[in-house]
């Protein structure tokens, strides 16, 4: 059965906005010991908004945006929504057709009988186009455009850190957590920049959404038997690591139905702070705090 103080810790979590979805869950964050980070929408806004458009040699940057925004006009991704604001004119429909969205990569269209691809480094590497533009942008994702395999440019889209992440933080590292890791997608040098702004101990860019299962995968088998791993995502394309971690946290509240479902606690607003929260509630209710 079920002790009491347990009801009055998920009730205390509750009135916080952070749902848990079993006692199990309050036992596992009283024991966490690795805290796993999805960047984008998670210890970031997510609001993306060009910044640049830089087109290589005859190329003008409007006809790179609207290859890039015509492509990615199907989309739902943040990165998307900014493209379209930035280029700012209705795209015609009739015009494009193909279009793939590959996860963690971009995406390809057919637009106006062209191949586009609008997409990060790895995106292009697969397609084997070479880029010229990596180490220009430190902190800024870079979308890279091509048109029929030739290299047209590249958009840098700027997103800012979550003020309430640093806090999130220097809370996990106050709890004697002993490694506060991120994962992302996004480029490698993005990553470490995110990183050293927020104090974060590991960080891996360049990551597809099964390489961070497997990242997950090998941070679990790095930490000792009693800790537990935690891992907080904003829903896109995270309940493959959602399910995978010890105690997986969805964020934002109004995530994906999939990544709530497979979530075991859901924090209802979007500040990375209620994860420390929901630890202090897990070890007062455990009767460990000190
Ligand atoms: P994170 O891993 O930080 O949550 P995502 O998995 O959503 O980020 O995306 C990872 C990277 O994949 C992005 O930083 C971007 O480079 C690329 N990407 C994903 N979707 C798109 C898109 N629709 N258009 C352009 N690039 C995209
Ligand atoms: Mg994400």
């Amino acid at each position: 059965s079920i002790p009491l103080s347990f009801f009055g810790g998920l009730g205390a979590a509750a009135r916080k906005g952070i749902l848990v979805k079993g006692s199990n869950y309050l036992e596992a964050l009283a024991d966490a010991e690795v805290a796993v980070f999805d960047k984008t929408g998670t210890l970031t806004k997510g609001t993306f908004k060009v910044q640049e458009v830089v087109s290589q040699d005859m190329y003008n940057n409007e006809e790179i945006l609207k290859f890039a925004a015509c492509a990615e006009s199907f989309s739902n991704h943040p990165i998307s929504l900014s493209i379209r604001r930035a280029y700012g004119k209705e795209v015609d429909a009739a015009l494009i057709s193909n279009v793939k969205e590959i996860p963690g990569q971009g995406v390809t269209a057919t637009v106006d009988g062209r191949f586009v691809a609008a997409g990060n480094a790895k995106m292009m590497q697969m397609l084997d186009i070479s880029i010229s533009a990596e180490d220009l942008v430190d902190a800024a994702t870079v979308v890279h455009v091509a048109v029929d395999g030739e290299y047209k440019g590249y958009i840098v889209i700027g997103d800012a850190i979550k003020e309430d992440a640093t806090k999130a933080v220097s809370e996990l590292k106050a709890q004697k957590v002993k490694k506060v890791v991120m994962l992302t997608g996004d480029a490698k040098s993005v990553a470490e920049s995110v990183a050293s702004h927020l104090g974060i101990d590991e960080a891996y860019g360049g990551l597809l959404p099964a390489d961070k299962v497997q990242k997950v995968e090998d941070l679990m088998a790095g930490k000792s038997a009693k800790g537990k791993l935690i891992f907080v995502g904003d829903g896109i394309n995270d309940a493959p690591v959602l399910a995978r971690a010890d105690v997986g946290i969805a964020m934002g509240g109004l995530g994906s139905d999939a990544a709530i479902e497979a979530a075991d606690v859901v924090i209802m607003t979007d500040e990375p702070s209620k994860v420390p929260v929901a630890i202090k509630i897990a070890k007062r209710t455990l009767g460990i705090a000190r």
